[in-house]
């Protein structure tokens, strides 16, 4: 039988999703950023945790972890990467971050079970050296943390441009079906630098209404599908045409045109 998602917002711009199944009363919850919010949600749903799945280890993603693995008995996976924090004004010394209390550290191609669903780990460092989607084939769900926003892609603080390029090849290459969580509702500001470097794309431009009516409404704009990031997210469109003759990259690798993207969004 089908999984059940339930999306919850917490702080100022994080989303949290739980994933239920009926048949065994299994959950599991993606990320622990505000215990508070994580509880109430099981509250609100009457479900009870089983699982954590946690994507990286920034704050806003881990901070109620211990609370919330205290309160519930969940098993608590995440990566087995460590995160590498930036030292200094130079950015030379540099300090590794390994995420406390996980049960199961998880790397590339890693596979687990939640109530009987395959899911499987993708290794996108970049954001967080550490970042790890979580993909569910069976439900064509993937929970992308702070890789893959709707329209957008996570700040570079730890990764080169090209690492998380070879990231983003990997969510590329899911089913165009393949739903897509992200943890953050960053989506209108993702919209208006989209149209800077894709301002011909169509596709683009009817999807920035369409966001900018249910944010105009205070409705989420997460999930998305990988098919309508493939027509409008123009960190996943560095072979367009279009968007190479704007930026003047006709001759330039697909690396280095989304690197080109990155570096304007970072400055916009
Ligand atoms: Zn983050
Ligand atoms: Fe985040």
């Amino acid at each position: 039988m089908a999984l059940e998602f339930f999306q919850f917002p917490y702080l100022e711009d994080n989303y949290g999703v739980l994933i239920h199944d009926q048949a065994s009363g299994e959950t599991a919850c993606v990320d622990a950023g505000e215990p508070e919010a994580v509880l109430a949600a099981l509250k609100s749903t009457g479900w009870t945790l089983t699982q954590l799945w946690i994507t990286h280890h920034h704050w806003d993603h881990t901070d109620g972890l211990l609370a919330v693995k205290k309160a519930t008995g969940a098993h608590v996976f995440g990566p087995k990467y460590k995160g590498v924090e930036k030292l200094g004004a130079e950015g030379s010394e540099t300090r590794e971050i390994e995420i406390d209390g996980l049960d199961t550290r998880l790397a590339e191609g890693d596979t687990f079970s939640f109530a009987g669903h395959d899911v499987q780990i993708l290794h996108t460092p970049g954001h967080t050296m550490d970042m790890i989607n979580f993909y569910i084939p069976s439900e064509n769900t993937v929970f992308t943390g702070d890789t893959l926003f709707v329209m957008g892609c996570g700040r570079l603080f730890e990764g080169s441009p090209e690492l998380m390029w070879n990231g983003m090849q990997k969510l590329m290459k899911l089913p165009s079906e393949t739903v897509v969580y992200c943890a953050h509702e960053y989506t209108s500001g993702n919209a208006s630098f989209a149209l800077t470097v894709d301002p011909q794309n169509a596709a683009l431009k009817s999807r920035v209404a369409e966001v900018a009516a249910l944010r105009a409404e205070n409705r989420p704009t997460v999930p998305t599908t990988l098919a309508q990031e493939l027509a409008t997210n123009p960190f996943l469109r560095p072979a367009d045409p279009s968007i190479r003759a704007h930026l003047g990259m006709e001759h330039a690798s697909d690396a280095e045109v989304f690197t080109e993207i990155r570096l304007r969004k970072d400055n916009a």
